[in-house]
């Protein structure tokens, strides 16, 4: 068996300040950067999908044909440029020799300058190229915005089920599975998918917490009971196109995944209030920390949810660096705030040093924060991941610095990074488990590396892109009535 293997990730939040190009798929940022031929087989050991499918298929009978891997950290629109040239490759591989069957690791999130369903057009291209009789599937983060075209067009999509995301891996491992399905039955199988009728915020599809941990125990539940591959996304809130939102699907050998599909909706949307996550303005999620702080040996941990960079923030608002200050904050530590000609400035004065400049800020309106620093130390921005997200990452936030005003240490970059794992903050020499008060720039994936060393969890409503409640967003393009919350107002168009 022949088995052609590519990847093209993109999580499109269509209100982000920057939009995506081809540069920003070459460095990779939040994800491995661009690799092709043995280079993308040899990621078979990084816990993402493709290394899962790799892992799960390789063997004497099956050569795995890699074109590319391509992912960049999420931001606005796709540029048509940067869809062209890794979609064209990825189509010419096909076109240029035959195979069994096709693997794509993607997102499942993507729009493009010129298209609003990425992943759709791709699969649609392949699909004009190896005609119905070749099996492609296709894995998908939990933040995939699934389209009709791509369940018509791919013959089985598969969905992680954990956020933070640790099952990437094994959502590869799955897509292989019915790849196999595919291969030696011939067949198409049976699929049937339901749309839900609200948004749900990101924080509240975290699944170490109810009501998402219940739902995906239901659904791995439910696939024993009818025999099917199940899968939720619960969508990314954050595009602005009609088939925003979360879906549920599945496959399996005839007209029973049907009621496995209606069941496994039903038990989302009956819990509709449930998936509403309270919110805290930035000086109250302080003040509650630092209270909660005084009576624990473990740091507070405060989710900077909406300039999350894995969500199309920047990483550089300084809403939460402002409050932390206002509230005279001991003990805190925030991170990362992106700001190269910050980190650069900090290098050239040295640690030990003082610094006088604007901080942060370039995000749509809100203001830098102009400020005398303490340079306490320099950092090259290279670090590994220990934590249980992408273990063994190797990342590059380029030149950084740990500042520090009054009790506050600040964690400069110069790339951008979710705040997902310890070392993150370790490179700049602040010993996360030592702190007070930690300010992670980050929606859920930090509670997989956090969760453990936290007394407790807020998540703080500072200014940046990724509006934790999607109700904040000027939507146009929804679907009608989709409604904007958890029993939130429905979508009308302007
Ligand atoms: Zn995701």
């Amino acid at each position: 068996m022949r088995i052609l293997i590519a990847g093209f990730q993109h999580e499109t939040n269509t209100f982000a300040p920057s939009k995506t190009a081809y540069d920003d798929f070459v460095r990779g940022g939040a994800f491995p950067a661009m690799a092709r031929g043995a280079d993308v087989l040899a990621m078979r050991d990084v816990n993402i999908p493709i290394g899962g499918f790799i892992r799960a298929m390789e063997g004497p009978r099956t050569e795995l044909v890699p074109v590319i891997w391509a992912g960049a950290t999420p931001a606005a629109h796709v540029t048509r440029d940067a869809f062209e040239r890794i979609a064209n490759e990825i189509v010419a591989s096909a076109r240029d020799s035959d195979f069994d069957g096709i693997y794509l690791d993607l997102h499942g999130a993507m729009v493009c300058e010129h298209d609003d369903d990425g992943e759709g057009e791709l699969l649609a291209r392949l699909r004009a190229v190896v005609g119905p009789k070749v099996p492609i599937v296709a894995s998908l983060d939990l933040h995939a915005n699934v389209t009709r075209r791509m369940l018509e067009v791919a013959d089985a999509l598969v969905a992680y089920r954990t956020y933070p995301h640790e099952d990437m891996a094994e959502a590869g491992e799955r897509a292989s599975g019915l790849m196999t399905r595919l291969l030696t039955r011939g067949a198409r199988l049976q699929r049937a998918a339901r749309r839900l009728p609200f948004l749900i915020p990101v924080n509240g599809m975290c699944t170490m917490l109810e009501p998402a941990q219940g739902t995906y125990r239901a659904l791995a539940s439910a696939e024993a009971t009818h025999n099917a591959a199940l899968s939720f996304a619960p969508g990314f809130p954050a595009a602005d196109f009609p088939e925003c939102g979360g879906v549920v699907w599945g496959y399996g050998d005839d007209a029973r995944i049907e009621g496995a599909v209606a069941d496994l909706t039903h038990h989302i949307v009956s819990r509709e209030a449930e998936w509403a996550v309270p919110l805290l303005a930035p000086e109250e999620a302080v003040r509650q920390a630092m209270a909660i702080a005084a009576k624990a040996t473990r740091p507070v941990v405060i989710a900077d949810t909406q300039d999350n960079p894995g969500g199309g923030g920047d990483s550089n608002t300084t809403g939460m660096l402002r409050a932390l200050v206002a509230c005279d904050a001991r003990e805190a530590a925030i991170g990362l705030m992106v700001d190269g000609a910050a980190a650069r400035a900090a290098h050239e004065a040295g640690a030990g040093h003082d610094i006088t400049l604007p901080l942060g800020g370039q995000s749509g309106g809100d203001p830098p924060f102009h400020a005398t620093f303490r340079v306490e130390q320099l950092s090259d921005g290279r670090c590994r991941y220990d934590g249980p997200m992408m273990n063994g990452k190797l990342t590059d936030a380029g030149p950084s610095a740990r500042l520090s005003l009054g009790g506050v240490q600040i964690v400069v970059s110069t790339y951008k990074d979710q705040m997902l794992d310890r070392n993150l903050y370790r490179m700049a020499g602040v010993q996360p488990e030592q702190m007070k008060i930690l300010v992670n720039k980050s929606s859920v994936h930090f509670r997989a590396d956090f969760q453990p060393i936290a007394e407790a969890i807020l998540v703080a409503k500072a200014p940046g892109p990724l509006r934790a409640d999607p109700a904040d967003f000027p939507w146009t393009r929804l679907a009608p009535g989709m409604r904007l919350r958890p029993l939130g107002p429905a979508f009308q168009a302007p």
